[in-house]
C-alpha cells in the first residue's frame, strides 16, 4: 500500500476545504485526496440557476483548480475501508495507509428510489436543482409556463440543504408573479415532512410567502411515482395514494449515505459516518474523522456547515496524529439561505438543537425576515468567500476554538 500522513477521501466542499486548512497550519503535511471527479461544484449556486440569477458555469470549476498545490491527488474511488489495517482500497484494486483518516464523500441522490423518475428527468417539464445538467432547464421551464400545474416536492429527512426544494418554488413563483401567469397556474409543495421548515422561528417568513403567492401546502405527502409522458405524479399520504397531473414538476430526490460508507465498519445505524457529533472524530475508530453531508452529525447539511466543520476537524486530526486528544467542539451550525423571492432572503442559521447561530447581530441582518443584504450575501459575498476563502484555508468568521468538553465540564 501507498503511505500517507493524511487521507481524505472526497475533494467536495468539505474534503477541500479540510486539507486547506490543515496545510495552513503544517505546510508539509503529507496529505492524499483521493476523488475521481474531474470537476468541482459549488452546488449552493444550483438554486440560483434554477432561477435564472446565475449561469450554471460559475458554479463549476476543474478540480485541478481547486487541489491545493502540495496534495497528492489520486484519481480514483474509495471502495472500502480496512480501519483495522489503517487503509483503504480504491475502485482499481490499489490500497492507500494512512495515520490519519478523512471520509467526506457527501451524500448520495437516490433518484431511483422514485420510480419513473431517473427516466422522465430533462423533458416533459420534469427537472431538479440537484443536478447540474438539469438546473438550467429549471429556469427553462418556468419561462415557459403560463398556465397549468405546478409541482414542487420534499423527500423525508435528511438531504442536503433542506430548504433548498422550497427554494426553487418561491424562485419560479417570483417570476410568474412577474410575468402575470401566476394567477393561471395551480402551485402545489408536496412536502414528505409535518413541517414548512425544521427551525419555528423561520416559519412565519415562509407562511407569508406560501399565501403572497398562493401555494397549496401538501405536509405529509411523499413523491413515489412519475410518469413523464402523461404529466402525473402519485404521492403517498395518510388517505393513501394520490395522483395528480402537472405541467411542471420540481423533484428533489430522497438522499443516502453512499453504499461504499452505508456498507463499512465505518458506518452507524442511519449508515453516515459514525463519529462523535462535537469532535467529529470517529466513535470506534480514534483515527478516523467524518465532516459534510458523509457525517453522521445530526446537523444541516450544507457547505456553511462544511465551512465550520473543516477548521474543527483539521485541528483535531493535528491533535490526534501528534499523540493527544481533539482540542475543539462543533457546534451544529449550518445555514439555509431561503430565496423566497428574487432579492430578498429569509437567511436561516442555526445548530445542534435548533438553536439559532446568527452570524449578524439582528439591525444588520434579522435572519428570521426577508432581506436584501441577506440577498446580496448568497448572490455576491458567499460564492466568493468559498473560492477564495473557504477551499484556501482562510478562517475569517470560523476559527475554531479551542472548546474541547466545555460544554460537558458546564
Ligand atoms: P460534496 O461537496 O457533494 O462532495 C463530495 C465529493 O466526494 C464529490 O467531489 C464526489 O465526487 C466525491 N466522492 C463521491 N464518492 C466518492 C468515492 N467513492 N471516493 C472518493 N470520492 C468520492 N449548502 C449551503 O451551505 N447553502 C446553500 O444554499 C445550499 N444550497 C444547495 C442547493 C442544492 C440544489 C444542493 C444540491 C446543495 C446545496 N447545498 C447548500 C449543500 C452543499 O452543496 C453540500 O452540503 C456540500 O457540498 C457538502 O459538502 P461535501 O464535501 O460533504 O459533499
Amino acid at each position: 500500500a501507498k503511505a500517507h500522513d493524511i487521507v481524505i477521501i472526497g475533494g467536495g466542499s468539505a474534503g477541500i476545504a479540510t486539507a486547506s486548512s490543515m496545510l495552513k497550519r503544517r505546510p508539509s503535511l503529507d496529505i492524499a485526496i483521493v476523488e475521481p471527479s474531474g470537476v468541482h461544484y459549488y452546488q449552493p449556486g444550483w438554486t440560483m440557476v434554477g432561477g435564472g440569477v446565475f449561469d450554471a458555469p460559475v458554479t463549476c470549476r476543474s478540480m485541478e483548480s481547486v487541489m491545493p498545490s502540495t496534495v497528492t491527488w489520486v484519481k480514483d474511488a474509495c471502495e472500502s475501508f480496512q480501519p483495522e489495517q489503517k487503509q483503504v482500497t480504491l475502485r482499481d484494486g490499489s490500497t492507500l495507509s494512512y495515520k490519519i483518516l478523512i471520509v467526506a464523500p457527501g451524500i448520495r441522490l437516490a433518484w431511483e428510489k422514485i420510480d419513473g423518475l431517473a427516466d422522465a428527468l430533462g423533458t416533459n417539464g420534469v427537472t431538479s436543482n440537484y443536478r447540474y445538467d438539469l438546473a438550467p432547464y429549471t429556469w427553462q421551464t418556468v419561462q415557459a409556463l403560463k398556465e397549468g400545474v405546478a409541482l414542487f416536492t420534499q423527500p423525508p429527512m435528511p438531504i442536503k440543504c433542506a430548504g433548498a426544494p422550497q427554494k426553487a418554488m418561491y424562485l419560479s413563483c417570483d417570476e410568474w408573479l412577474g410575468s402575470g401567469a401566476l394567477k393561471n397556474i395551480d402551485v402545489q409543495f408536496h412536502n414528505a415532512g409535518g413541517v414548512l421548515f425544521g427551525v419555528d422561528a423561520y416559519i412565519p417568513a415562509l407562511m407569508e410567502y406560501i399565501e403572497r403567492y398562493g401555494i397549496d401546502l401538501n405536509l405529509g405527502s411523499t413523491l413515489v411515482a412519475v410518469d413523464g409522458p402523461a404529466q402525473k405524479a402519485t404521492f403517498k399520504t395518510a388517505e393513501g395514494e394520490v395522483t395528480r397531473d402537472f405541467d411542471m414538476l420540481h423533484a428533489v430526490p430522497p438522499q443516502v449515505a453512499p453504499d461504499f460508507v452505508a456498507n463499512s465498519p465505518l458506518a452507524g445505524e442511519t449508515g453516515f459516518v459514525d463519529v462523535d457529533q462535537f469532535t467529529m472524530q470517529h466513535v470506534r475508530f480514534p483515527d478516523i474523522f467524518s465532516l459534510g453531508d458523509a457525517g453522521g452529525m445530526p446537523n444541516a447539511k450544507t457547505a456553511a456547515a462544511a465551512r465550520k466543520q473543516a477548521p474543527i476537524v483539521a485541528v483535531n486530526a493535528l491533535a490526534v496524529l501528534d499523540g493527544k486528544e481533539p482540542v475543539s467542539d462543533y457546534d451544529g451550525y449550518g445555514s439555509c439561505p431561503l430565496t423566497v423571492e428574487r432579492g430578498k432572503i429569509v437567511l436561516a442559521e442555526f445548530g445542534y438543537g435548533g438553536k439559532l447561530l446568527p452570524s449578524f447581530p439582528k439591525w444588520v441582518i434579522d435572519g428570521t425576515r426577508p432581506r436584501k443584504l441577506s440577498w446580496l450575501l448568497k448572490s455576491e459575498a458567499l460564492p466568493w468567500i468559498y473560492w477564495n476563502g473557504m477551499l484556501k484555508g482562510h478562517e475569517w468568521l470560523v476559527k475554531p476554538q479551542m472548546n474541547h468538553g466545555v460544554k460537558d465540564a458546564a
